[in-house]
């Protein structure tokens, strides 16, 4: 039992010392009783055998007299020994020890002295007429007169003659036997009673102390039970047992945990919340004890998982359970922080490659190419699509499909067509039959459908979306929708660098009056060609009169001449035919595969086609060339000095003609036609060295050489 105020000591075997104290107080009670009853069988086996012997005293003193009687009487007796008897027995009775035997009727018996004031004087009374008997008797035997004989018990039988007197004192001696005998019996009918009396106060006394005890024992195995129980309910580890019929016990924690009532748990109530994956190991913890760790997932009230680590203890052959109980901890946010670094982890490895990737693309269709090996690392199953707006942003296209599952196809036209596009977020659809769906999800010919789509952006600026179906119900994970995240982010963020980019090279490319190359781009594609080793013709356009047209017409007329110029020359040439615009007014077409004699037909074609434009408001202008061919001169620079040759040939021969330039043993004459207000004397002036404009890219313009 525990006091108030004592330290709270839920292992504390009192209980146990209760115990031995109820069994103690019985064991006592028990001896006790069985002592009282064992000494007063004993009294009563000695009173009994003094009953006896003092009765027999009765029968001794008469037959003490007949004996004396026969004997005064001359006949055969002895009344000596009836007296020795007699007198031994008084003694006996009175004093304790032997009661001689009786020949033909008792044995020895032992006696304890008498107790008892009132027995003790009644034997000794006995003792004392026993003495005046025999004392009489004698005398009779010896003719000796009566008078003489002492009365030691005060009997008054002074008067008697010595017979008589004997026999009033046989009586007596019987008598007073006979009291003896009645004291004896009510003093064992009192011992009776006071051992009744014992015995059932002893019963009671043990009966309380042991229900004392009892409930003793009961109060500390209550607060026991009470400090147990509170210790399991109010831990959070979550206990439960498995017996043969399944879960025998659930601590309130599981049930607070599952939220469900603990009823509902046991049996198989708790195996049905169990994962379908864990219930094997479930089984095997139940039937066989092991294995000692496990983990388990179970489904809570909200149909969430919770993870648990479970330790198991096999208790089944301990009476008392005859279980396994399993102590298991909620490690749900353990695990799902370690699912999420996890996740990170592979988001984080899956972007790098991706980001390295995409580095290496530095155009858009090796960035779509990436994309598609990208959504197979996604999900290969998925059916994926990039889709892309157009230079206009107003038309989206299918950029990139999954190559591993394939377009799912959706038929969105622009980009703001697309929720996830207008809602800048990614969009996850469960299901196209739901009333919220992305009404491009319905009626596809693959029938309902779950969908996941991105936007892909550049800088806040739509680009497209990234665009996913999947089946009916279950769309993608969280994990892979992160991963089309991480794609469409990075996609949209290579997409418009590339297209930055290329802008920047367009612009840094071309002209921007014209659209057509300028000088630079134009060296580059030269260099090329030159490279590759393949004939080609080139020739110098220079318009006519230009400063004429400008000073009478504006120079917004001038520039649409010049715009005019570059689409007529562009609808004439072949694909792979160059022209570019090389400044001011002067144009240079480079014509591979083609000698200088086939270019003039081309470059004619040219100035016919420009005769027969109709320039609208423009007013109508002619064009001069010069050309000659990779034959003529080691070097591109040598070349476009042979063609400017041409050219002036050209100017000084009326202009609107072309005129194959001549090589000359003459220093190049890097110059063209200047100011002459009547354009009949074409004036030189200095043209910009292809050197000049080869070495701001290339510091090898020897790469130009021809051979
Ligand atoms: P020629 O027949 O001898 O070539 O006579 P021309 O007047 O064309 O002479 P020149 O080639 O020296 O004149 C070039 C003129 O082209 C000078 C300039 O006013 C004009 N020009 C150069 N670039 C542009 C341009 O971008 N726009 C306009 N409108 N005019 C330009
Ligand atoms: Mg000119
Ligand atoms: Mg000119």
């Amino acid at each position: 039992m525990t006091r108030r105020g004592q330290a709270f000591r839920p292992f504390y075997g009192g209980g146990r010392r209760t115990i031995v104290a109820i069994f103690v107080t019985f064991a006592l009670i028990g001896g006790l009783s069985a002592g009282l009853s064992l000494s007063a069988t004993e009294r009563s086996k000695n009173r009994a055998t003094v009953l006896q012997v003092a009765d027999r005293q009765r029968t001794l003193a008469e037959r003490y007299v007949k004996e004396v009687l026969l004997a005064h009487a001359g006949r055969q007796a002895d009344p000596a020994s009836t007296a020795s008897i007699l007198a031994s027995s008084a003694h006996a009775l009175l004093d304790g020890g032997t009661a001689p035997a009786v020949n033909g009727d008792d044995d020895e018996s032992t006696l304890a002295a008498a107790s008892g004031t009132v027995l003790r004087n009644q034997f000794e009374q006995e003792s004392r007429l026993v003495n005046d008997m025999t004392a009489n008797g004698e005398a009779v035997l010896s003719q000796r007169p009566a008078s003489t004989l002492p009365a030691t018990a005060h009997e008054h039988t002074a008067n008697l003659d010595p017979i008589q007197r004997l026999r009033v004192l046989a009586a007596l001696t019987s008598n007073v036997s006979l009291n003896a005998g009645r004291t004896i019996a009510r003093s064992t009918d009192q011992n009776v009673s006071r051992l009744i009396i014992m015995q059932v106060a002893l019963g009671i006394g043990g009966l309380a102390v042991s229900l004392l005890l009892a409930w003793a024992l009961l109060a500390t195995t209550r607060r026991q039970t009470a400090h147990f129980r509170s210790l399991a309910q109010s831990s959070h580890d979550l206990v439960v047992v498995l017996g043969a019929g399944g879960c025998r016990y659930v601590s309130r924690s599981v049930a607070a945990l599952v939220g469900r009532p603990e009823s509902e748990l046991f049996g198989r109530g708790f195996e049905q919340l169990v994962h379908d994956d864990d219930r094997d190991i479930l089984e095997a913890v139940r039937t066989n004890g092991e294995p000692a760790e496990l983990s388990l997932r179970i489904r809570n009230a909200s149909g969430e998982w919770r993870h648990l680590d479970a330790h198991a203890t096999d208790l089944r052959a301990d009476r008392h359970l005859r279980g396994v109980v399993l102590n298991a901890r909620d490690t749900t946010d353990r695990v799902r922080l370690e699912q999420e670094l996890t996740a990170q982890a592979r988001r984080d490895s899956f972007g790098s490659k991706l980001s390295e990737a995409l580095e290496m693309a530095d155009e858009e269709d090796s960035v779509c190419e990436v994309v598609e090996r990208a959504m197979v690392e996604t999900s290969q199953e998925t059916p994926m699509e990039l889709l892309l707006a157009d230079s206009s942003r107003a038309n989206l296209k299918r950029a990139a499909t999954s190559p591993s599952a394939g377009a799912p196809g959706c038929p969105v036209k622009s980009p703001f067509s697309c929720v996830a596009v207008r809602r800048g977020s990614a969009v996850v659809f469960d299901s196209s039959e739901v009333l919220n769906a992305c009404p491009k999800l319905r009626d596809r010919p693959g029938g309902p459908c779950s969908a996941v789509c991105v936007p892909v952006s550049f800088m806040g600026r739509s680009l497209g979306v990234l665009h996913t179906t999947g089946p009916d119900g279950a769309p993608l994970a969280g994990e892979e929708v992160a991963r089309l995240t991480t794609l469409a982010a990075q996609t949209g963020a290579r997409i418009g660098t590339v297209r930055a980019f290329e802008k920047t090279q367009l612009q840094a490319s071309t002209d921007a009056l014209t659209g057509l190359g300028n000088r630079r781009t134009l060296e580059k594609q030269l260099r090329g060609i030159v490279k590759g080793g393949d004939p080609f013709a080139i020739a110098i356009a220079d318009l006519d009169k230009f400063k004429q047209l400008n000073d009478a017409h504006g120079h917004e007329t001038g520039d649409r001449a010049l715009r005019l110029f570059a689409q007529v020359t562009q609808e004439v040439l072949r694909d792979h035919d160059l022209i570019a615009r090389w400044g001011g007014e002067e144009f240079v077409v480079v014509l591979p595969q083609l000698d200088r004699f086939q270019a003039v037909i081309v470059l004619d074609r040219i100035r016919r086609n420009l005769a027969k434009a109709h320039p609208g408001e423009t007013p109508r202008f002619t064009v001069s060339f010069g050309v000659t061919d990779s034959t003529q001169a080691e070097s591109v620079e040598q070349l476009m000095t042979i063609a400017d040759h041409g050219l002036y040939a050209a100017k000084q021969a009326g202009r609107d003609r072309t005129t194959i330039g001549e090589p000359s043993t003459d220093p190049p004459r890097s110059t063209t036609v200047m100011d002459d207000p009547e354009g009949a004397t074409p004036v030189r002036r200095a043209r910009p060295s292809l050197h000049e404009a080869v070495d701001d890219e290339d510091p090898h313009p020897s790469g130009l050489e021809i051979r």
